[in-house]
């Protein structure tokens, strides 16, 4: 579907969203798309994904931040990246324990001439968790001219090995920005990490097929060759196209523009 720009849409995990609870869920997703908009329109699209983000980071209900779940060890390591699609910077941190993971990426794109870090933080606090186990959470922002940025913040598996790094902080994998089109993933992070969706679909959309027609063409891709109950993912294109696909049970997402908010966990066409 095609949305007026600027435009954001973000996830918050696919997976089984069953056992949770979705007006809490719902609600913290139009709170998200809220802040991301708003600092899309003052801003621009970097800070509206780092604000979208940091702003499920801090909620406590999904994989990410406050909310990240534990290692084999019991412990906090997220990973988080962000990339841009005109300058194809990319900034990302792995197996960190800092407040707000995506704000340290961006703080890499910035000012980094590296892309991914792992085990740092400018502020050296261990975050305190929920544990709650939702999913990850994602963002990718558009402006009016067509200038995309995508971002991607989780705390991983649970009891995951200690020092395991998923797809999240790998551009390509977990998030990935061109001029063309943005993505973030989520789902298991060995399996995305070798098929490199966000990169395939730019590839896609290079040759000229539709965002929808690509993210299903990656979707079906992994279904068939990895079985189902491992993959979900949300894009947009710089034409404003927006487009989300999961092979799980649920996937939460939401979409927001100036004058669209809409936000859903199970089927749906959102955005
Ligand atoms: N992709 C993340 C990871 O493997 C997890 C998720 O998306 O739920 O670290």
């Amino acid at each position: 579907m095609f949305y007026e720009l600027p435009i954001i849409v973000i996830h918050g995990g696919a997976g089984n969203w069953k056992k949770r609870d979705h007006e809490k869920a719902l609600s913290e997703l139009t709170k998200s798309l809220d802040r991301g908009y708003e600092a899309l329109i003052k801003y621009g699209p970097a800070e509206a994904v780092v604000e979208a983000i940091a702003y499920m980071e801090d909620s406590g209900l999904f994989d990410a931040g406050k909310g990240s779940v534990k290692n084999s060890a019991g412990e906090v390591e997220m990973d988080a990246g962000i990339m841009d699609g005109l300058t194809m910077k990319a900034g990302a941190i792995a197996a960190s324990r800092c407040k707000n993971p995506i704000r340290e990426a961006y703080n890499v794109m910035k000012n980094s001439p590296h892309v991914l870090i792992a085990n740092v933080c400018r502020e050296s606090t261990v975050i305190p968790t929920t544990g709650f186990g939702g999913d990850t959470v994602g963002a990718v922002a558009v402006d009016k001219s067509g200038h995309i940025v995508a971002g991607t913040s989780t705390g991983g598996i649970e009891n995951k090995s200690p020092g395991r790094i998923g797809d999240s902080p790998i551009p390509g994998a977990g998030y990935y920005a061109t001029e063309r089109v943005g993505t973030s993933s989520t789902g298991i992070g060995e399996i995305i990490m070798v098929n490199l969706p966000g990169k395939e679909v730019d590839t896609l959309i290079g040759m000229g097929y539709s965002l929808q027609d690509s993210i299903t063409a990656v979707t079906n891709k992994i279904s068939n060759r990895f079985g189902r109950d491992n993959f979900g993912i949300i894009g947009i294109t710089s034409r404003g196209e927006a487009f989300s696909s999961y092979n799980t049970i649920s996937m939460a997402r939401g979409v927001r523009n100036k004058d669209f908010s809409k936000v859903a966990i199970f089927d749906g066409v959102v955005p």
